[in-house]
């Protein structure tokens, strides 16, 4: 059995509480980051939805641009809503700073603000079906790289993408309902029946790196013991 990644949510502003719970759903353990040294303890990162001009003031404040940009680099790290404005390499409506590492356009507000809020509900390449999708003053993916993979899109536009250990969102995945025949017609309740395939998806990437990391530990562990036997020959 694998062991039980310990992923970080970014806990500086937005609804860092769901994703927490969420992530014990889907039997990974929430540790709440707010500082580089709390960033260096965890597996994988989510940052979550809210508003990224002030993220991008906080994480100044708090010194964590640079750890994150470092983190996001070589960890699984997933931003969902502002949380995708800030891994975009690009970022328009307007320009603003961001990590830069997801190979993506990424237009801020995109939807107008006549309609803030909106859910929908459509295909996705995670395996169970159609996806619901809690859309609030999203951004709009308008380009991505040939190296990211879509795994579901609105009208057109990716809402969900992969780019190697980064996996981003332009809705809030930790509001998905999942679809219960027992309660058709009437308003579910997150918290008995929540849709938690995205925040899975992500436990397994965070799984699948910190696995292929050990990997690599141990290859490199044994290789001054065959360095040795060789000199000796
Ligand atoms: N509109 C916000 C921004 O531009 C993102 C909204 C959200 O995260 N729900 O940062």
């Amino acid at each position: 059995m694998q062991p039980i990644p310990i992923i970080g949510v970014l806990a500086l502003q937005g609804d860092y509480e769901s994703h927490a719970r969420a992530l014990e759903q889907v039997n990974a353990q929430p540790k709440m980051v707010r500082t580089a040294a709390e960033l260096e303890k965890v597996d994988g990162l989510i940052i979550p939805g809210g508003e990224s001009t002030t993220f991008l003031k906080l994480l100044e404040r708090e010194g964590l641009f640079a750890p994150l940009e470092k983190f996001a680099c070589t960890r699984p790290t997933f931003g969902t809503c502002a949380g995708c404005i800030l891994l975009a390499k690009r970022v328009t409506h307007p320009e603003q700073e961001s990590l830069g590492v997801l190979d993506a356009t990424v237009e801020r507000n995109a939807y107008g603000r006549q309609i803030d809020s909106q859910i929908v509900t459509e295909e996705t390449s995670l395996p169970g079906g159609p996806l619901e999708m809690v859309f609030i003053r999203a951004p709009r993916l308008t380009h991505v790289g040939s190296g990211v993979e879509v795994l579901a899109s609105r009208d057109g536009f990716p809402v969900l993408v992969r780019q190697k250990n980064i996996l981003a969102a332009t809705f809030h995945p930790e509001l998905s309902h999942a679809k219960s025949p027992s309660q058709s017609g009437s308003p579910d309740d997150l918290e008995r029946n929540p849709d938690r395939r995205v925040h899975q998806y992500f436990a397994q990437m965070v799984r699948d790196a910190s696995q292929a990391l050990e990997n690599s530990k141990s290859a490199q562990e044994s290789l001054p013991v065959q360095t040795t036997v060789t000199n000796r020959q």
